[in-house]
């Protein structure tokens, strides 16, 4: 069992879900009971996948083989519950016919909360920006159509972060953890992308985008977490003024647990790594 003092508390962070719920909450629950701690909450790096019927389903961007409903249905339905709140932003697959709703975030269903477009939350104290979809260069400068020409434009124009949603997240000040699902740019070395890119779906010769990483640069978090290319890694960044980023990128949950990162907070606001593997 770990040492904790009365005022420490766990999070848990998740990569890429893909709709299997219930796998997340037994991974999870499992490292509860091995460490002896409570978790205070969940955040989760998108492609989380909360399809409510194939309804939803259809209005997600993926090949028809990905097109699975998994088990968020029995969660919507109230037969199985999150026994801790779970914060998720947006990924390139997710039901955004019924996520656009909510560009700003809204609590979908108890203890699930979707975080929107872009939004600063402040949970437990701690300032969590999110910033939902990944980059794609001609559609940066483009807004988004309605959520209601879902079901006659492509799905694909929901899933890009564009330049407004940029310029919100930039002034959002004292961030403690930047939520990304898209990687920010060299953070991998050059000698392990071709190793990601022939193990993770593929996703162009590139991993990561510019302005994620001017993200990681300007609001300056503690801590990163990002999702999207299924591969487990972990860099930190030291600034100018000896601060240190630290930079998790967390494999899919068929991974197991290269799916999660631990965290511990100190009373001070300190943010460290609890040790899972
Ligand atoms: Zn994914």
């Amino acid at each position: 069992m770990l040492q904790s003092t009365t005022n420490d508390f766990y999070f848990a962070a998740v990569g890429d879900v893909h709709g299997q719920m219930q796998n997340m909450v037994k991974l999870l629950s499992k490292w509860e009971s091995r460490l002896g701690i409570k978790l205070a909450f969940v955040l989760q790096v998108g492609d989380f996948e909360p399809h409510r019927h194939e309804a939803d389903l259809s209005t997600m961007s993926a090949p028809t083989k990905y097109k699975k409903l998994g088990d968020f249905p029995d969660y919507y339905s109230e037969k199985k519950f999150f026994p801790w709140p779970i914060y998720f932003i947006g990924g390139n697959h997710e039901p955004y016919g019924f996520l656009e709703q909510f560009p700003k975030g809204q609590k979908i269903i108890n203890n699930c909360y979707y975080l929107g477009r872009v939004s600063s939350n402040i949970i437990k104290g701690l300032n969590v920006v999110g910033l939902s979809g990944i980059y794609q260069k001609d559609k940066f400068h483009s807004l988004r159509p309605h959520f209601l020409e879902i079901y006659t434009k492509s799905n694909k124009e929901y899933i890009y972060f564009n330049e407004d949603d940029i310029a919100q997240a930039i002034d959002y000040k004292n961030a403690d953890i930047l939520l990304l699902h898209d990687c920010p740019s060299e953070i991998v070395n050059p000698s392990i992308i071709a190793e990601i890119i022939g193990f993770s779906i593929k996703y162009g010769d590139e991993i990561g985008n510019e302005f994620a990483r001017m993200l990681v640069d300007l609001l300056l978090p503690k801590v990163v977490l990002c999702g999207h290319i299924h591969y487990k890694h972990y860099t930190h960044i030291v600034t100018s003024d000896n601060r240190k980023i630290e930079i998790y990128c967390l494999a899919d949950i068929n991974k197991g647990d290269a799916a999660i990162e631990l965290f511990r907070v100190t009373p001070d606001g300190e943010i460290q790594k609890v040790l899972v593997d």
